[in-house]
């Protein structure tokens, strides 16, 4: 397209938008000429497949889709009427993906509408994979997002979680027998859900009646590896997606059959740990294509929730007062009786070996999935956790760039959505401007100077007005 625009007279260069549009697909159809309805102007644009970095580019935007990307001094006229913004000396990323989060869990973190997902958006996630919400209100913000009624991210959703009969979470349905599990994913799938989410405790025999049923409705279904399952029959029973790295310790330690029933955690994983076992549950993995979702960040709020100071984070003005006052002491107790049972030194231990085990996925070819479990969990605040845990796959050993796919490109890989992830004409017009490169810096992708959301451009006073907005409805929630 490069060559064609600087080759053509003006009088054709009306008709380039047009050229351009249906070069990438957007538009096949006859019509009038597909102006760009915003362009972003002289920024650097960063391919997250491949790293590559292309200085000095314009890209137009028409409605939700980007319907070109070329160099900024490759002349063409912009059409009057479009939005023109000048990015000079920033860049572009496609908007980033949070591949595990839960926007209505009943009274344990209320706010999904007006605290939730406007914070998402405005720390530059426009697009999350819902791991569990009760099903009315997900499906309704699913639909009014995608149709510009409501602010928040690009949704796919699980709906509610199937869970074993001594479930304690909301948002789930319990299950107990293998009809019960297909009945589940029958009246789910009807519902329109994009995916089934397995909890722990879902009990063996159900569990594969609902990997047969989800096989016969091709739904994909994703979650924890259930305790009674080993991880290689959730990777062989084609689970998609393993959350907290759960199933992989199990499937790395010699006393696996025994923690099918017994008592387990991170002494446990620790002492009883094989790496050769991991080697071949690893190259299992990723002979299948199980994504991993590790949570890291979330971790720190789990296994070393007497080690933090929540009040020293910055962003909790963003966490509702219920979160901060109920919310958290709650779960903190909890956790501290029933999971971190084992002393600190040996669970500060065990989260270094999470972070070696995620190198050592990485390195093997699992593919990896950026996720929070936000705002479930100690401290884990929608939107900055998301950039927490890019930085925490850089604390693993991994790339910037590696951490930057999980966000992006990698969601769309998995969700089968090649419409996002990269900044090229054909694709979905979500985008975050950043003012650093997050290659050189992981922590840059917090320096959000702008985010595109399905093609409406956010700029940083609108943001921070919807930031201030938020933190006033977190002050009376
Ligand atoms: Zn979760």
């Amino acid at each position: 397209m490069i060559l064609v625009h600087n080759t053509v007279t003006s009088a054709a260069r009306c008709a380039l938008w047009l050229i351009a549009a249906l070069g990438c697909g957007a538009q096949r159809s006859p019509g009038p000429p597909a102006e760009p309805t915003l362009v972003i102007t002289n920024v650097t644009v960063i391919d997250p497949r491949d790293g590559r970095v292309m200085p000095d580019q314009l890209i137009a935007i028409r409605g939700d889709r980007i319907i070109d990307v070329r160099s900024a001094h490759g002349g063409g006229v912009v059409p009057s009427t479009a939005r023109v913004v000048d990015g000079g000396g920033k860049f572009v990323i496609p908007g980033l993906w949070d591949m595990h989060i839960h926007t209505f869990f009943g009274t344990w973190v209320p706010g999904g509408e007006d605290v939730t997902l406007p914070l998402l958006v405005a720390n530059g996630v426009t697009g999350v994979r819902d791991m569990g919400s009760e099903l009315e209100p997900i499906l309704r913000a699913r639909a009014a997002i995608a149709e510009h009624r409501m602010l928040g991210p690009r949704m796919v959703v699980a709906g509610p979680m199937l869970d074993g009969p001594k479930t304690q979470f909301p948002a789930s349905i319990a299950i107990t027998t293998p009809e019960d599990g297909r009945r589940a994913v029958t009246m789910l799938v009807g519902r329109g859900v994009d995916f089934i989410k397995i909890q722990s405790y879902v009990p063996r025999e159900a569990y594969f009646a609902i990997a047969d049923e989800c096989r016969k409705r091709g739904v994909t279904f994703v979650g924890h590896v259930p305790d009674a399952v080993r991880g290689a029959e959730a990777a062989n029973a084609g689970q998609k997606s393993f959350e907290h790295l759960i199933g992989i310790f199990e499937g790395s330690s010699t006393a696996e059959d025994a923690l099918l029933t017994g008592p387990k955690g991170p002494a446990r994983f620790l002492d009883t740990y094989d790496a050769g076992k991991e080697a071949v549950l690893t190259r299992l993995l990723a002979a299948r294509e199980v994504w991993q979702c590790p949570t890291l960040f979330w971790e720190r709020g789990q296994w070393l929730v007497d080690a933090i100071d929540v009040s020293r984070d910055p962003d909790a003005l963003y966490a509702p007062v219920s979160w901060r006052e109920q919310s958290w002491p709650r779960f903190t107790a909890s956790i501290i009786k029933e999971l971190d049972t084992d002393p600190l030194a040996v669970r500060q231990r065990f989260v270094e070996h999470e972070l070696a085990l995620v190198r050592r996925l990485s390195a093997g070819g699992v593919p990896l999935l950026a996720g929070t479990d936000t705002p479930a969990g100690v401290d884990v605040i929608p939107g900055p956790s998301l950039h927490h845990e890019l930085q925490r796959f850089v604390d693993a050993g991994l790339s910037p760039l590696a951490a930057l796919q999980a966000a992006t490109s990698n969601p769309a890989r998995f969700l089968g959505r090649p419409e996002l992830g990269t900044v090229a004409p054909g694709k979905l017009a979500d985008l975050v401007v950043l003012d650093r490169s997050p290659l050189v810096d992981i922590a840059n992708t917090r320096a959000i100077a702008a985010v595109v959301l399905a093609g409406r451009y956010l700029s940083r006073a609108e943001l921070d007005g919807i930031l201030r907005d938020v933190a006033a409805a977190a002050r009376t929630r």
